[in-house]
C-alpha cells in the first residue's frame, strides 16, 4: 500500500515539477512569493489527486484485485489515500489562510495572487474558493468521525455518502483556480484523467451502480443457529450469480434500508448457485439478524469478491492456514472444495483458535472434514488453555522449506503472529491476511 502511495504521488510530483519549467507558469514576486505559491499548489494537487483515487477505488473495481491484493486491500488503500487527502487538503488550506503572513515574510512588493494565474474570470474563481473552503471543513469533520471507532458504522455509512458531492465540489474548486499554465503541460492531462475517473466514480456512486453487474437475488433457503451468537444462512441464488471460489465473499443484503455487510462465503461453489454464510453476532446489526432472518426471506448478493483463495495457495512452500474465531469461514469453503479429490492435492496445517472450544459450533465440523483429507492436519487451540502464539507455531516448523500463512481472524491475533514469525523464522514466511474490517 505505501509503494502504491508513494508511486502515485512521486507521478504527480514530477508532472507538477515539469510544468514549473514552462515559461508560461511565472508569477510575479519574490523568490520566497514563489515557493510559497508553488507549496500551495503542489498540496492542492496532491490532495484532489489523491481524493480521485479515493473515489475510483471506491467502485469496488474488481480488475485491480489482482494487482492490488484484493477488495479488502483496495479498501484499505481507499481509507488511506483519503485520510492523506485530507491532511495535504489541510495543509493547503492552512497555507492559504496565512497568505497575509507570507506576503509579510516575503517583503511585500508586487506579486502574483494564486488564484490570478487561473484562466477563468474572477467571480467564477471566488465561487471555487469558496466552495472548497465549505467542502474542506465537511471533510475534516467526515475524517474525524471515520477516525472515531467508537462512532456507530450505521450513522457513519449515509455520512459517507456525501463525499462525491464533495469531491465535485473540490474539482470544481481545483479547476477553476489551477494556473492555467497546467492545461497544455503534463500535469493539465493527468489531472483531466483523474478528474475524468473520479467524476465517473461519482456519477456510479450517485446513481448506486456500483456493483450492479456483480449482483443477483435469491432467497433464504434455511437458517440455523448452532450458538445463540451465530447464524448459518443457506441461500438460493438466481442465474444472475456467476459462481465463486473458495474463499471469496460478498456483499449480502437481507434489509434494504439496513444496506449489504460483506460476508465471506463459507461453503464450495457446487454449481448449483447455493451459498452458505456464518454470521457471528459482532455489532447491532448482526446480532439483530439472528433474531429476524427466516427461511423464504429475499436476498441480494454482490461478489464474489477477494483473493484469499485456495488456488494461490504455493504448494512448493509449507501450507500453514490459521483462523480465529469466525475467521474459519473462509476456510470452511476450502476444505469443502477439496473433498472428494480423494488423496487432496494440498497438504496444510490447519491452526483454529475459540474461546472456548467445548461450546464451538465449527469443531466437529472441521474435524469431519479434516478426517477425508488426509494431507490436512487439523491443530485446536483454546484462547484460555492452549493459546496459539508465534512460538508454538515456530516450534513445529522443523523443516528448511518456506512457509506460506494464511490467516483469518482478529487482527490483533495476526500482528502478533506475523511479527512474531518473521523474527523467530526471519525471511522464511509470506504472510496472506484477510482483514474482517473496511472502515
Ligand atoms: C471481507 C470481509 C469478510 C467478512 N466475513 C465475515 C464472515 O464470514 N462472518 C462474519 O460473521 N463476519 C464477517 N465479516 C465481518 C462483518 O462484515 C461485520 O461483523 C458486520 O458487517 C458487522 O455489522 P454490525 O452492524 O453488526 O456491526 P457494527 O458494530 O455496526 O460494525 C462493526 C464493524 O464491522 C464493520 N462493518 C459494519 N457494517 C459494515 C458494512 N456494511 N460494510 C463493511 N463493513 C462493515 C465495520 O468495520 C464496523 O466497525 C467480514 C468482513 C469483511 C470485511
Amino acid at each position: 500500500m505505501k509503494r502504491v502511495l508513494t508511486g502515485f504521488l512521486a507521478i504527480i510530483a514530477l508532472a507538477w515539477g515539469a510544468g514549473m519549467l514552462s515559461p508560461d507558469h511565472t508569477a510575479e514576486g519574490s523568490l520566497a512569493w514563489a515557493i510559497y505559491l508553488e507549496s500551495l499548489f503542489l498540496t492542492g494537487l496532491f490532495s484532489i489527486s489523491l481524493l480521485s483515487l479515493t473515489m475510483v477505488l471506491a467502485t469496488r473495481p474488481a480488475w485491480l484485485e489482482k494487482p492490488l491484493g484484493g477488495l479488502d486491500r483496495i479498501y484499505r488503500l481507499h481509507k488511506w489515500s483519503g485520510i492523506l487527502a485530507v491532511l495535504f487538503a489541510t495543509a493547503h488550506w492552512l497555507l492559504e489562510m496565512s497568505d497575509d503572513l507570507f506576503e509579510f515574510l516575503a517583503g511585500g512588493g508586487d506579486h502574483t495572487g494564486g488564484d490570478e494565474l487561473s484562466a477563468f474570470p474572477e467571480p467564477l474563481r471566488d465561487m471555487g474558493e469558496e466552495l472548497g473552503e465549505w467542502a474542506f471543513y465537511v471533510l475534516l469533520a467526515l475524517l474525524a468521525l471515520t477516525l472515531w471507532r467508537q462512532f456507530s458504522y450505521r450513522l457513519w455509512r449515509p455520512l459517507h455518502r456525501a463525499m462525491p458531492v464533495l469531491y465535485l465540489l473540490l474539482v470544481f474548486h481545483a479547476l477553476v483556480l489551477a494556473p492555467a499554465s497546467y492545461w497544455g503541460q503534463p500535469i493539465g492531462l493527468l489531472l483531466a484523467l483523474l478528474f475524468g475517473a473520479g467524476s465517473i466514480a461519482s456519477a456510479l456512486s450517485l446513481s448506486g451502480r456500483i456493483g450492479r453487474g456483480r449482483k443477483a437475488g435469491g432467497r433464504v433457503v434455511s437458517v440455523e443457529n448452532p450458538t445463540p451468537d451465530i447464524i448459518e444462512v443457506r441461500c438460493q441464488l438466481d442465474e444472475g450469480w456467476r459462481g465463486h471460489r473458495p474463499g471469496q465473499f460478498a456483499f449480502v443484503t437481507f434489509d434494504n434500508g439496513e444496506g449489504h455487510h460483506p460476508f465471506t462465503i463459507a461453503s464450495a461453489d457446487h454449481g448449483d448457485r447455493t451459498v452458505t454464510f456464518a454470521i457471528k453476532a459482532l455489532g447491532d446489526y448482526t446480532r439483530r439478524l439472528s433474531r429476524q432472518l427466516v427461511a423464504g426471506a429475499p436476498v441480494e448478493v454482490e461478489g464474489p469478491y477477494g483473493r484469499f483463495q485456495l488456488s494461490r495457495a504455493n504448494n512448493r512452500r509449507r501450507q500453514i492456514w490459521i483462523a480465529g474465531g469466525i475467521g474459519i469461514t473462509p476456510f470452511l469453503a476450502w476444505l469443502e472444495s477439496l473433498q472428494g479429490e480423494g488423496v487432496a492435492s494440498v497438504a496444510a496445517d490447519l491452526h483454529y483458535s475459540v474461546r472456548d472450544l467445548s461450546s464451538d459450533p465449527f469443531v466437529e465440523r472441521l474435524q469431519r472434514l479434516c478426517d477425508a483429507l488426509p494431507k490436512v492436519h487439523l491443530h485446536l487451540h483454546d484462547a484460555q488453555s492452549r493459546p496459539l502464539s508465534a512460538e508454538t507455531l515456530a516450534g513445529e516448523l522443523t523443516d528448511s522449506r518456506r512457509a506460506e500463512i494464511w490467516f483469518c481472524g482478529p487482527c490483533g491475533l495476526a500482528e502478533s503472529l506475523r511479527d512474531g514469525l518473521r523474527r523467530l523464522w526471519p525471511g522464511k514466511v509470506r504472510f496472506h491476511q484477510e482483514a474482517f474490517e473496511m472502515r
